[in-house]
């Protein structure tokens, strides 16, 4: 926990879909005993409410007249993540194509940046949090003490987000170019792309179990760091 006045550890942990992001930030953050949260959940909410409410998800205009509007409530405990939109549990349907196809437009939007981001810093707040997402280290918490870039092979990412998606082998194919495809549009939007902040350390995590990449983060963890002391077996 932090003492009062003093800032807790910001773990940053960036990269593209697939890459390991989620099973790495959620399994540093309960290792450590810090909190967690997923932008990309958060993104994702803001997807699914604007689909709700039938807004055309690439007519900006529209997209940014009802930014500000929708209440976005992710939960941040590391072992139950939860996540809301206008108060609707909203866990499962945001894993769905229907969000994963139109989330790139969404959060290209730079009033959608501007209030998730806003948001993302308030929750972060005095810090003991591992953060996930595609330009924490860049834009949300440049002052992380730590910044992972997570990258893996393409067809390794695309295997593992189909296992994660309960899909069969003859999936990877279309999983792989859905997530190229998301890849392409992140990385090129003008608005804050997915891109390695300067002094991220990168992972490849191809051929590591995510098991091996928790510790592998671990053990970059700054010592002194008020948290280094907590970690669990
Ligand atoms: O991480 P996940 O695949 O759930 O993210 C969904 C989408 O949310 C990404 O494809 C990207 O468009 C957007 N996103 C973002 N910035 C973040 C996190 C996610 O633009 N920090």
């Amino acid at each position: 926990m932090t003492k009062a006045g003093v800032v807790g550890v910001v773990i940053a942990v960036d990269g593209p879909s697939g890459s390991g992001k989620s099973t790495t930030a959620r399994g540093v953050a309960s290792r450590l005993g810090l909190r967690y949260l997923d932008t990309g959940a958060m993104y994702r909410a803001l997807t699914w409410a604007m689909l709700r409410r039938g807004v055309d998800v690439d007519d900006a205009t529209a997209v940014t007249a009802v930014a500000a509007d929708v209440v976005i409530e992710p939960g941040t405990d590391p072992v139950a993540p939860t996540i809301t939109a206008d108060g609707v549990d909203v866990a499962v349907p945001i894993r769905g194509p229907a969000v994963t196809r139109a989330v790139s437009s969404v959060s290209a939007v730079p009033a959608v940046r501007a209030a998730l981001v806003e948001l993302q810093r308030r929750i972060i707040g005095s810090g003991d949090i591992v953060v996930e997402g595609r330009d924490i280290g860049s834009v949300v918490a440049p002052e992380a003490q730590l910044k992972i870039f997570l990258v893996a092979d393409a067809t390794a990412r695309a295997a593992r987000r189909t296992a994660e998606l309960g899909g069969s082998n003859d999936l990877v194919a279309s999983t792989q170019q859905d997530m190229e495809r998301r890849d392409r549009l992140d990385s090129s939007r003008p608005a804050s792309p997915l891109r390695r902040a300067v002094d991220a350390v990168v992972v490849d995590t191809t051929d590591m179990t995510l098991d091996e990449v928790v510790a592998h983060v671990v053990a970059l963890v700054p010592a002194g760091s008020a948290t280094t002391e907590g970690v669990a077996p």
